[in-house]
């Protein structure tokens, strides 16, 4: 079976401090976006979680629209391939758009992401991400709001799944093998 059917969880951050870094996220952002065309943009699954929450952080008026992707390829690696499962049901012209991502590991969805939104003639194009994992990237991409940068971990919780599985933790952990 897999290396994580026995495994353990150790909490990374805590659900009051996802909340305590979001509010200032949402904060920052509510700051720079006085009087722009604020388009979220959440991609689904893993980022859903997090949208819900930093929208309600965001004191400005602002519409949501989602995305699923997936990568060909292994399970947890991203082969840089990308297909759009779900596509957003509104146009990004002339919009500012926000691209809230759960994590950056390699950060080739993103760019793929980040492509592609440009090229629907978008004002500008900017991403949130709850958690970052430079350690890994293999693509340059520009994150303008980082909740929290981790090391080279496979994490689970808020939003974040192994097999489908933890997205419903209000934390964020690192999911570790036991022997
Ligand atoms: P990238 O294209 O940046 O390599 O991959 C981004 C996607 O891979 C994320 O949106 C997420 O779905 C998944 N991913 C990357 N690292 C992790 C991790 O540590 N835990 C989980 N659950 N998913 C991850």
């Amino acid at each position: 079976m897999s290396e994580f059917t026995n495994s353990s969880l150790k909490v990374l951050f805590s659900a009051a401090q996802v909340q305590e870094r979001i509010q200032e996220m949402g904060a920052r952002i509510t700051r720079d976006y006085q009087g722009k065309s604020l388009a979220l943009v959440c991609v689904l699954k893993g980022a859903s979680l997090f949208t819900a929450d930093l929208m309600r952080a965001i004191d400005l008026p602002l519409t949501v629209d989602f995305i699923a992707v997936s990568s060909y390829g292994a399970a947890s690696k991203s082969s840089g391939e990308v297909r759009i499962l779900k596509d957003l049901d509104t146009s990004l012209k002339g919009r500012d758009v926000l691209v809230v991502e759960d994590i950056v590991d390699t950060g080739l969805t993103l760019n793929y992401l980040l492509d592609n939104f440009r090229r629907r003639d978008a004002a500008s194009v900017q991403v949130a991400a709850l958690l970052d994992k430079p350690e890994r990237r293999l693509a340059t991409v520009d994150v303008a709001y980082i909740g929290f940068t981790i090391p080279n971990e496979f994490v689970v919780g808020y939003g974040l799944d192994y097999a489908e599985r933890y997205r419903n933790l209000p934390f964020v952990a690192i999911l570790q093998p036991n022997d």
